[in-house]
Parts: structure tokens; sequence; C-alpha cells
């Protein structure tokens, strides 16, 4: 069967990964890009990771208040500070907030992002730029909020608590299954998601097996960067609407919710399209998709219930009407705010998706 036409657009970047690497790598970077005054953004939390591969870096400004989903009055500080400080690079070292904050700054004065990732959030690989206003979140994309180079060392993860490791990976896991559907998902980025999962199947168990071993490490950063990439060229599929709102408008944690949501989402939409079940059950190692995700989950033990992070089940309703208006209309299960609200209470309470027994 001839595959389906698409028209696939490939970001430009350059992408290192060296575990112990950062350091050396990023003194290149900023000698390559002629930088000579650097902000650096790094979380008091993140400060000595930045410590150690920023030393002998043109520091002009640091910056150290980050906060998740970048609400506005921050970036607008940031913004400021860049300018008065006249900064000409900006180095993230942190997770997705603190690479969130440098594209903030990067989207109005178009100064050229370097991250350096310690969690798998995966935002160091997409142009999506997020800010939120009060209980709003506005996403938006644009070329210059690309980080220009990545620089993944592994060596910078090992403080990344199990848990939140686990929580992470389910949010790039996330954006690989949902790649699998989302309205731009083609050929080349379904390639890069089931490698991504089957990276991250391999690299998780590894981390919670063994936090400070440098394998399952390295595989989670390389799956990180699969999991952006396919999630930046498919776009935001069902379950990137309904964390998008949950995040957004209850301030739920992104990383614990996406890991929640996803089997939920994946046991509504792989009966629909069975082949790419098939595809991502396979990069599990084989089963049923959901109990191939199923089995993971319960080997790392994933986060199970929106009740345990903080969602109210009073909330349901009132999130399904404003997920609705935001579900792409190829999504591969018909989806209506009954669907919508049975899918949130058996994320609620961790139920078994689907219904399933
Ligand atoms: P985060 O950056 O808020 O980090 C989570 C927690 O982990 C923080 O408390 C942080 O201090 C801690 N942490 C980070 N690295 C650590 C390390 N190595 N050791 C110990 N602690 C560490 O959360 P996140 O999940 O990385 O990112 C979530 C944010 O990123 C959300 O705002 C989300 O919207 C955004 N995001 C954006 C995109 C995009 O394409 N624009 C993609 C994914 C995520």
């Amino acid at each position: 069967m001839p595959l389906d036409p698409f028209v696939h657009d490939t970001l430009g970047q350059r992408v290192i990964l060296e575990a112990g690497g950062a350091a050396k790598h990023l003194a290149a970077e900023v000698s390559r890009l002629g930088a000579d005054r650097v902000m650096l953004i790094a979380a008091e939390a993140e400060s000595h990771l930045a410590d150690r591969v920023t030393a002998g870096l043109p520091v002009a400004l640091r910056w150290t208040e980050v906060a998740q989903h970048v609400p506005v009055e921050l970036a607008e500080r940031a913004r400021e500070a860049a300018a008065s400080a006249a900064v000409d690079l900006l180095v993230a070292v942190g997770g997705g907030s603190t690479v969130g904050l440098a594209k903030a700054i990067a989207l109005t004065a178009r100064v050229p992002i370097v991250a350096v990732p310690t969690t798998y959030a995966g935002s160091e690989a997409t142009a999506v730029w997020g800010l939120t206003e009060g209980r709003e979140k506005t996403t938006g994309t644009h070329p210059s909020v690309l980080p220009v180079t990545v620089v993944y060392d592994a060596t910078l993860t090992v403080s990344l608590p199990v848990g939140l490791s686990v929580a992470s990976g389910f949010n790039a896991l996330a954006h690989c299954v949902d790649s699998m559907w989302a309205p731009g998902s083609d050929p080349i980025n379904r390639a890069l998601a089931v490698e991504g999962i089957r990276v991250f199947a391999s690299g998780l168990p590894k981390v919670v097996a063994d936090p400070a071993g440098l394998e399952g490490r390295d595989e989670c950063l390389y799956g990180a960067y699969l999991s952006a990439v396919s999630f930046a060229s498919a776009g935001s599929g069902l379950h990137h609407k309904i964390c998008h709102v949950l995040g957004g408008a209850y301030r739920l944690p992104h990383a614990e919710t996406h890991a929640i949501v996803l089997p939920h989402v994946l046991a509504l939409n792989a009966p629909a399209v069975p082949d790419r079940g098939r595809r991502i059950a396979e990069a599990f190692g084989g089963g049923e998709p959901l109990a191939a995700l199923e089995r993971l989950r319960a080997a790392v033990a994933a986060p199970r219930a929106l009740k345990d992070v903080g969602f109210d089940e009073a909330a349901v309703g009132e999130a399904a009407a404003r997920i609705l208006p935001g579900v792409p209309p190829s999504n591969p299960a018909p989806v209506d705010r009954r669907v919508l609200e049975t899918l949130l209470r058996a994320a609620w309470a961790g139920d078994t998706p689907g219904g399933a027994a």
C-alpha cells in the first residue's frame, strides 16, 4: 500500500550527548557562537549542577528564579534583566521549567539558547514556548525559541530522584505515544516515537534499579530527545490537550500528570488504530498496547491517580468542558464531553484504564 502523502519539517539543531562531557562541550559551544555575555539560567536547586559545567564561561547575569509553566510576570522580570545586562546567549541548565524560561526570553529578545537538560521533559528539542497568565496557559511555536545546541550529560541527571525520573520519563513516553496519532503524525515522526518508547522501556527500569548508573540515564536522555523531536513534529494530540488544561488551569505537576493520564488515552485510542497500537506494544516489548504500558508502569511504580497530585474530583466536569474545544478532530477515537469526563474520573481515581478488569 502506498504511504499517505506527508510534509515533514526537520528542525535544525546541534545535539551533543556525552556523559561527563557537558563542561567541555558547553565551553566549545559558547566559543563557537561567539558569545561574551552569557545569561546563565539555573534554579537554586540545580545551582550545584550549573556550577559544575559553567566554570570559566563569560557569565554576565545569573538567574535563579524559575517556576513551572512560566508565569508571565516571571518572564517579564527575566526579560528586563536580560535586556539590562545586554546578554548575547542564554545557557539554561535544568528541567523543562528552566528551559521554558529561556524560551520566554528568547521569544522577545531573539537571543540564542544553549540547553543543558537535567530531566527528560524534552523542551530543549522543540520550538514550542509556553506562558501562564492566571489559570490560562498559552503555548505557541516560534523558531527563535528552539535551542541552537543541546548538551546531554547523564551525570547531571543522577541526582534526579527516582520518582521524578519515572514521572519525567513517562512525560517523554507520552510525547512518543501521542505522536502516533497527533494531527501532524507522519511516518518519520512515528519512527522516532517508537524508538523513543523502546529506549525508555529499556532505560527507565535501569534508572530505578541503579539511579546512579549512567547506562539507564544515558538511554533516558536519548529517549527524551527522540520523544521531543517526534512531538515537535507531530504536534499535540488528545493526551497533550488534556494535560495542557490540567497543568494550566489546575496547576497540577507536569510530569506526574502526564504519567497518570497516558494509559487512559492509550486505552481510548489504540483500539481505533490497531496498526499503530501494535507498533506501540512492540516497542514496549510485546503484548497488547495497554498491557505492555502497564507492565512498565508496574515495574517502575509510576504515579497512578490525579487525586494524589492535587486534582479535585468536583472539577472533572469543568475540566472536560475546558479540554473539549482543543480535542483534535483527527483523534482516532470519537471524543465528547462524556468520554472526557469518564476518562478524567478514572484518572482521578487511579482506576484501570479503559474500565478493563
Ligand atoms: P521542572 O523543570 O519543573 O523540574 C521538576 C523538578 O525537578 C524541580 O523541582 C527541579 O528543581 C528538579 N530537578 C530538575 N533536574 C534535577 C536534577 N538533575 N536533580 C535533582 N532535581 C532536579 O519540570 P520538568 O518536568 O522538567 O518540566 C516541566 C515544564 O516543562 C512544564 O512547564 C512543561 O510545560 C514544560 N515543557 C515544555 C515542553 C515544550 O516543548 N515547550 C516540553 C516538555 C515540557
